[in-house]
């Protein structure tokens, strides 16, 4: 069976993906968006976006990503819905991707979005209750928590940096920590400590998070690992920073990545590899935005179309693709 081949091979297909995506196919090269386990990545499951500009209305993760997907499409770009599951980029450029849906590809330049996930708790009520109560980004989804009370899970420094914005909004914030000895810096932990709307639980942990009979969180059971109490604490909404995960497992030994795993990237998104580059939350564990993603992506896209264009008289025929690529 002879092997797909495209211009560009985008792996991810959240907001720096299919930003990506647009730029490089209007840019007249053939581009494929291998979309992984969910068109959008960590935005679609974001119910309300209100800070992603351009929607004076606000719109939803969904609608989002719907339209950078169609907007992507316009210009040719088309997407396989698998995961990429191997990757070759020892040899150089044309690089080998394989899927789990058994398709092989040759890309003559690949740009890795396949982003990051927050951490999970694994407990009895988290996954069900995500958009009602339960979330992982202050940022994305404080101002739903005006004048309610709140707990945050974590001892970092995200879970005292998120605790502190979340304080503009909700009128008080529990962290809730599984140790008495923080893991932040001291600066935030000096702030946080003095913040008349913070307070802490130490040595506890959260076990189970439990709603009213619409789905909205009310409260959290709660144990205390050292005395081994438990009791339910009210409240409207759980945050939780325990920590990230770059997605960058299948990218092992190929591409450099610092100690937590996220891809080192120069200043024109490219990676340790020529011809591949990186943007968005695979490379980012600072801004985690939809819309630093997308700018990400459209950067990207840029330094992956200039690269292309300088290699022009060495780029093979698309000849020899024998599967229609779509859904
Ligand atoms: P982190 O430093 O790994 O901290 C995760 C916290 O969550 C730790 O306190 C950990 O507890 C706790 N935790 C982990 N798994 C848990 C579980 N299953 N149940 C309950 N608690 C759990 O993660 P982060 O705070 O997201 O920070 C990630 C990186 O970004 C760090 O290098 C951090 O310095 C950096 N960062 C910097 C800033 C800043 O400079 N302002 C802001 C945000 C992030 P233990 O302490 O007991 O392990």
């Amino acid at each position: 069976m002879a092997i797909n081949k495209t211009r560009v091979a985008v792996i991810g297909s959240g907001p720096a993906g299919l930003t990506s995506a647009l730029y490089t196919s209007r840019g007249q090269y053939d581009t494929v968006v291998f979309v992984g386990k969910l068109l959008g990545g960590q935005i679609s499951t974001t119910h309300e976006v209100e800070n992603f500009p351009g929607f004076p209305d606000g719109t939803t993760g969904p609608e989002l990503v719907e339209a950078m997907r169609a907007q992507a499409e316009k210009f040719g770009t088309k997407y396989v819905y698998d995961i990429v599951t191997e990757v070759d980029f020892s040899k150089g450029s044309p690089f080998y991707i394989k899927t789990d849906g058994g398709e092989e590809w040759l890309a003559d330049a690949v740009i890795v979005t396949i982003g990051a996930n927050p951490r999970e708790l694994h407990v009895p009520g988290e996954k069900e209750y995500v958009g009602r109560g339960v979330s992982y980004c202050a940022t994305c989804d404080g101002f739903f928590f005006r004048g309610k009370e709140i707990i945050v899970v974590g001892g970092g420094d995200s879970a005292l940096q998120e605790s502190l914005f979340l304080t503009k909004f909700a009128s008080k914030v529990t962290v809730v920590h599984r140790r008495d000895e923080l893991r932040a810096g001291v600066s935030l932990q000096e702030r946080a400590f003095k913040d008349p709307k913070i307070d802490f639980i130490w040595d506890t942990v959260v076990e189970e998070i439990k709603s009213d009979a619409n789905g909205v969180v009310t409260s959290a059971t709660l144990r205390n690992v050292k005395t081994n109490e438990a009791y339910d604490k009210p409240v409207d909404g759980v945050f939780i920073f325990i920590g990230y995960d770059p997605n960058s497992d299948v990218f092992n030994g190929q591409l450099a990545t610092d100690a937590a795993g996220y891809v080192l990237i120069d200043q024109l998104y490219r990676t340790n590899v020529e011809g591949v580059f990186a943007a968005g939350e695979i490379h980012d564990s600072v801004f985690r935005q939809a819309i630093t993603a997308a700018g990400d992506g459209c950067a990207a896209a840029l330094t992956t179309i200039k690269w292309l264009q300088d290699r022009e008289d060495q780029l093979q025929p698309l000849d020899n693709v024998m599967v229609e690529a779509g859904d």
